[in-house]
């Protein structure tokens, strides 16, 4: 923003913007070439502008069948449809295409979407030359939006198409609250399967969030522009919610009653209002407040269209947008500052939003203008290379470690690009063995010492190694000042051997012997732990002479020696299976780690020659607990006694079996000797009947 004097504030983005700019550009060059010129429809909108090129000579034809003569037609900003192209091309009339480049970008847009197939949703409004150009533009279905109101219509009547594919564009002048609040409330949530192009204009976002911004500070707005030009009409609707806002097209509409009440001025104009008219607007108010006229004004207008051979020049920019691959800055002029992502960083892994932030004032060096795309490529990195140099310089003095991204892994080790300068790591400081794969670091941000500078051959020499072995030796220390057995730790294997396995625990590596990784037996660390696993540890034993740690990594809840003594008293029987045969006896293993001894004497009732005449490994077997010996860790089982056990336990029940028969045989004997008195008394009975 420009103070214009003491009340009267002037919108830096107000008058020409670049695309009107360019086809006046255009049309000028062709008078003055002696042309005769017609424009297919009003230049822009704005009638003081098209009446004074009417003046001199500029016609305009409303159809092609207008255009008269040997004359050149001019297609305006706005740009055309397809259709119109060719029957321009068809009637054999010249014809400049004076379409603003970012309209340009949005024909390309849609008419990819509709070669694919997709379907082309069209924020703005249906009646402007520009949105009818769009519309032209898509071969395929194609449909236009106001507001939310009239996309949920939209919606609504053709729900076939919320779940189909959709290419999202807006005119460039729409409101860019408008389109946020379509966006939010509505598209993405309905249109579940569309693409979003934002393609409001920076000219018509940038010229709105400063009119905003100046309207909050204002306690009267003047917007300067035609009546029926969209985006100095969306200017006034976004200012008049913060002050009173007057909308005029000449000096003549200023309403200087109100002027000369208000203490704050802002003043805006559309990106059609040619910089003259500005300056009359802005002499008739400041002669209504009595206030000093800058007489350079129009022409700091026009300042900012200039485009001196500037190439390498630094400039000062701010960032306006980021996209995934460029950021857009504002550097002060119409055109826009573009900023590709190769030029902002050297990080392969980086996006725009990781370096900048919309707001940010960037130093940036101008690399070229292209006045056909209306933008002006920036580089920040080849700014901010002087600075680098000047860092890299006192790392090398201080030992400041830096950080840079990986550009290129090869044989004789890495590149990196620090801030824009190249600094070379060899092979043997790229890491801290030299067996390391460097392949996994392309890409990666490495941080490193700088170690020479050569100024004759420009090279800077960086070392990785310095960095990880001087945060080894820390790490070492640190560990070995606090160390102590049965302190427990969290590391990460780190290798494993068949004896054990090499753990990290905070800078030194510690061993796991196999027979500490698990109670039951295993044939190798590798049945336990796998190379990147986070284990938990404590140090059994620690030699830091010979900086050697023992670590052990058992749970001793699962202890099965205190899982014998809990839960299996002498007595139990016990099943196991049967893991070594010797001449004195069988192993049977009955927890995990733990083998119980069945002696010979106590394998079977008789005697055997050898326990492999009764059992076989392998072999699952039920034995009676009979002696643990914890100190020494035995286990004493014997075979013999269950089947002891067993054979009384048969032979009671067999026992029991003959009482019931002898009983039951009693029973008969008794039956009988009831029955025989019967028999009997008979002839007992016969006798006495007798
Ligand atoms: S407002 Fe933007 S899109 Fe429209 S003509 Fe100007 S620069 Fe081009």
């Amino acid at each position: 923003m420009e103070n214009f004097s003491d009340k009267i504030t002037v919108a830096k983005t107000a008058g020409f913007c670049f695309g009107v700019n360019r086809a006046i550009e255009i049309i000028e060059d062709l008078l003055s070439k002696g042309e005769k010129v017609f424009t297919l429809g009003p230049i822009i909108h704005n009638p003081q502008m098209v009446e004074n090129l009417r003046e001199r000579g500029v016609s305009i034809a409303n159809d092609i069948g207008d255009v008269t003569g040997d004359a050149v037609l001019v297609i305006r900003s706005h740009g055309v449809d397809l259709k119109t192209i060719e029957q321009i091309e068809n009637a054999g009339i010249r014809y400049v295409d004076a379409t603003c480049p970012f309209v340009s970008k949005i024909h390309k847009i849609v008419d990819k979407a509709s070669k694919n197939g997709e379907i082309v949703l069209i924020a703005g409004n249906k009646d402007h030359p520009e949105v009818l150009g769009i519309k032209g533009h898509c071969s395929g279905e194609s449909y236009v939006f106001k507001d939310e109101d009239e996309l949920r219509a939209l919606a609504e009547k053709h729900p076939e198409i919320t779940d189909k594919k959709v290419t999202v564009v807006s005119q460039t002048t729409h409101s860019k609250i408008l389109l946020q609040n379509c966006y939010d409330n509505f598209l993405k949530k309905v249109f579940t399967n569309s693409t979003f192009f934002d393609t409001i204009c920076l000219a018509t976002a940038e010229r709105q969030d400063e009119a905003i911004r100046l309207s909050q500070k204002s306690d009267l707005m003047i917007i300067i522009g035609g009546k029926q030009s969209s985006n100095t009409a969306k200017l006034r609707d976004v200012c008049i919610r913060n002050c009173p806002t007057y909308l005029v097209e000449t000096a003549d509409e200023l309403p200087l009653d109100r002027i000369k009440g208000a203490q704050h001025i802002g003043v805006t104009a559309g990106a059609s209002t040619p910089a003259y008219i500005i300056k009359e607007v802005l002499t008739t108010m400041a002669e209504t407040i009595n206030s000093n006229l800058d007489e350079n004004f129009a022409e700091m207008l026009e300042e900012s269209f200039k485009n001196a051979n500037t190439n390498g020049k630094v400039v000062k920019g701010t960032v306006m947008r980021t996209t995934a691959t460029e950021v857009y800055v504002d550097v002060g002029r119409k055109q826009f500052g573009l900023i590709e992502l190769s030029d902002l960083t050297d990080d392969p892994a980086a996006k725009p939003d990781d370096i900048v932030k919309v707001g940010d004032e960037l130093d940036l060096v101008i690399l070229r203008t292209n006045d056909q795309e209306g933008l002006i490529y920036l580089s920040k990195k080849l700014a901010e290379i002087p600075k680098a140099w000047n860092e890299l310089r006192a790392a090398l003095a201080d030992g400041t470690i830096l950080e840079a991204p990986v550009t290129r892994v090869n044989n004789g080790g890495l590149n990196l690009s620090y801030k824009g300068v190249r600094v070379f790591v060899p092979r043997s400081h790229a890491s801290l063995s030299r067996g390391d794969n460097l392949d996994e670091l392309e890409k990666k941000t490495v941080r490193f010492k700088v170690i020479e500078i050569n100024d004759e051959k420009k090279s800077i020499i960086g070392s990785v190694r310095n960095v990880l072995s001087d945060e080894k030796k820390a790490l070492e220390d640190a560990f070995w000042a606090s160390a102590e057995v049965g302190k427990h730790y969290t590391g990460t294997v780190k290798s494993l051997t068949s004896y054990g396995a090499f753990v990290d625990i905070g800078g030194v590596d510690g061993m796991i012997h196999i027979s500490q990784l698990s109670w039951a037996r295993i044939k190798a660390p590798s049945d336990v732990v796998s190379v990147g696993d986070t284990v938990d540890v404590y140090i059994k034993s620690l030699d830091p002479e010979k900086k050697k740690i023992s670590l052990g990594y058992k749970d001793p809840d699962g202890n099965p020696w205190e899982l014998l003594k809990n839960n299996y008293p002498i007595g139990t029987v016990v099943e196991g299976k049967v893991v070594n045969l010797t001449t004195f006896g069988a192993f049977v293993n009955i927890l995990p780690s733990i083998d119980g001894l069945v002696h010979i004497s106590q394998i079977a009732l008789e005697r055997i020659e050898k326990p492999a005449d009764v059992l076989k490994v392998g072999e699952t077997i039920k034995a009676v607990l009979t002696d643990v010996d914890f100190e020494k860790r035995r286990v004493s089982l014997s075979i013999r006694k269950l089947l002891e056990e067993e054979a009384a336990a048969n032979e009671a029940e067999a026992k029991a079996a003959l009482g019931d028969e002898l009983t039951s045989d009693e029973a008969v004997e008794a039956a009988a000797e009831e029955s025989a008195p019967v028999e009997e008394s008979a002839p007992a009975a016969e006798e006495s009947a007798e």
